[in-house]
C-alpha cells in the first residue's frame, strides 16, 4: 500500500480522475492533511463514505517515529525509526532568520566522501517520499511551530534519489501543502551532473547547492570519489548550463579540511574556476568526526582563505558552526545509535 503522505497534489488528482472524480478531491485531502493535521482517513468528513473506503485500501498514513532527541542551543537533532527499523536524522536550526531543519534522503550513502560520516554506512535504500515528508512534519508537531525553510543536506545524496526528492519539494513547496516557498529550499549535491541538467529544467524555483570542496582534481579526487566519474570542469560547465538556464544563483560548499584544501594554492584555483559566475562560496567548518584522517582548519586558515576570495571580487560567507557540542555533524547521531 502507498503512503498517502508521499503523493503530490497532481498525483492525487490523478488518482481521482480515474476514478471517476472530480480532481478538487485532492485538494480537499492536502487541507486535510496539511492544514488541520488530520491523518486518520476516517475523519475526513467533507468526503463520501464510499471514496473514504477507497481512500483507506489504496494508501496508509501510518508515520515513522521519532526515536531520540538532543537538544543543544539553537539547534535539535532528531533520530527518526523507520517503519522497517532503519534510522535516518535531521536537525532543526534556529537562524535569525527563523527555523531550517536539513533532511536526510537516503538510508546510508554510496558517495564515500571521505570526510563525511554519512557515508560510512553504505547506501542501504533510498528514502520514500513520504518519510522525508514526515521528517518535517514530526519536527513541526514537536516544536509547535512551522518550519521557515529547508536544505536537503542530511543523510544522503539527493540526486541519486531525484523522483523522490522531486515529489517531496512539490509537496512542501504546495500552496495546500506546507507552504514553504521555494526560495527556502534548498538542495545539496555532491555534483550528479545528469540530475543537475534534469534540475534546470525543474519548474521552481528551489536553490541548488553544490558539494565542490576543491578546485583542483588532485585534491578533490582524493576526498570525493565522484570526481572520478564528474570531474571538477564537467561539475562547473553544468554548473554554468543550470546559471545559463535559470538565472538562479548556485551555492559552492566549500568544507574546510586543514592541510587538505585550505591553502592558499587551493584559494587561487578557486577564484579562477569560479570568477564571474553568478554564485556565492559558503566555508563550512569542518565538524570533527572519528575519522582521524581530517581535522577542522583553525580560524585563522578559514579567515585567510575568507579573505583571498572576498578580495578577489568572491562573494562568500563562513557558515555559523551548529550542534558541534550534540553530535550534530553529518550522519553522527545515527552512527553512534548502532
Ligand atoms: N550528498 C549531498 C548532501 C548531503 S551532505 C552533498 O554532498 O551535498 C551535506 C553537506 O555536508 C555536504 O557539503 C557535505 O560535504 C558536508 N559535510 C559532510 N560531512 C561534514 C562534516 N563532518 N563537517 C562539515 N560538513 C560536512
Amino acid at each position: 500500500m502507498e503512503n498517502l503522505l508521499g503523493y503530490t497534489r497532481e498525483m492525487l488528482e490523478d488518482y481521482f480522475i480515474l476514478m471517476g472524480e472530480k480532481k478538487y478531491k485532492a485538494t480537499q485531502v492536502f487541507e486535510w492533511l496539511y492544514r488541520h493535521n488530520e491523518y486518520n482517513i476516517n475523519n475526513f468528513s467533507n468526503i463520501k463514505k464510499d471514496i473514504i473506503n477507497k481512500l483507506k485500501s489504496d494508501f496508509t498514513t501510518e508515520f515513522i517515529k521519532i526515536e531520540k532527541v538532543l537538544e543543544g542551543q539553537d539547534v535539535k537533532k532528531f533520530l527518526f525509526r523507520l517503519l522497517d527499523g532503519e534510522k535516518i536524522e535531521a536537525v532543526l536550526m534556529e537562524h535569525n532568520y527563523g527555523l531550517s531543519v536539513c533532511v536526510s534522503s537516503q538510508v546510508g550513502c554510496n558517495m564515500g566522501c571521505r570526510f563525511c560520516e554519512s557515508g560510512r554506512l553504505k547506501k542501504v535504500r533510498n528514502l520514500e517520499t513520504f518519510e522525508i515528508v514526515q521528517q518535517i512534519l514530526l519536527i513541526q508537531e514537536y516544536i509547535n511551530k512551522r518550519i521557515d525553510s529547508v536544505v536537503v543536506m542530511g543523510i544522503g545524496e539527493p540526486f541519486d534519489n531525484y523522483d523522490n526528492i522531486v515529489r517531496f519539494i512539490k509537496i512542501i513547496n504546495d500552496a495546500k501543502g506546507l507552504a514553504i516557498g521555494a526560495r527556502h529550499i534548498t538542495v545539496s549535491t555532491c555534483g550528479l551532473v545528469p540530475k543537475i541538467d534534469e534540475f534546470s529544467n525543474l519548474d521552481l524555483q528551489v536553490n541548488l547547492a553544490l558539494s565542490l570542496h576543491a578546485a583542483r582534481d588532485s585534491v578533490r579526487n582524493r576526498i570525493m570519489p565522484v570526481n572520478k566519474v564528474y570531474n571538477i570542469d564537467t561539475v562547473i560547465a553544468a554548473i554554468k548550463r543550470y546559471i545559463a538556464k535559470t538565472n538562479r544563483r548556485v551555492t559552492i560548499e566549500y568544507v574546510m579540511l586543514n592541510m587538505v584544501n585550505d591553502t592558499l594554492e587551493d584559494a587561487q584555483a578557486l577564484v579562477n574556476l569560479i570568477k564571474g559566475m553568478n554564485v556565492y562560496v559558503n566555508l563550512i567548518p569542518y565538524n570533527e568526526t572519528k575519522n582521524i584522517e581530517f581535522s577542522k582548519s583553525s580560524k585563522e586558515r578559514i579567515n585567510k582563505f575568507y579573505e583571498y576570495l572576498t578580495t578577489s571580487g568572491i562573494n562568500v560567507t563562513v557558515r555559523r558552526e551548529f550542534g558541534g557540542n550534540i553530535k550534530a555533524a553529518c550522519g553522527q547521531l545515527r552512527s553512534e545509535s548502532d
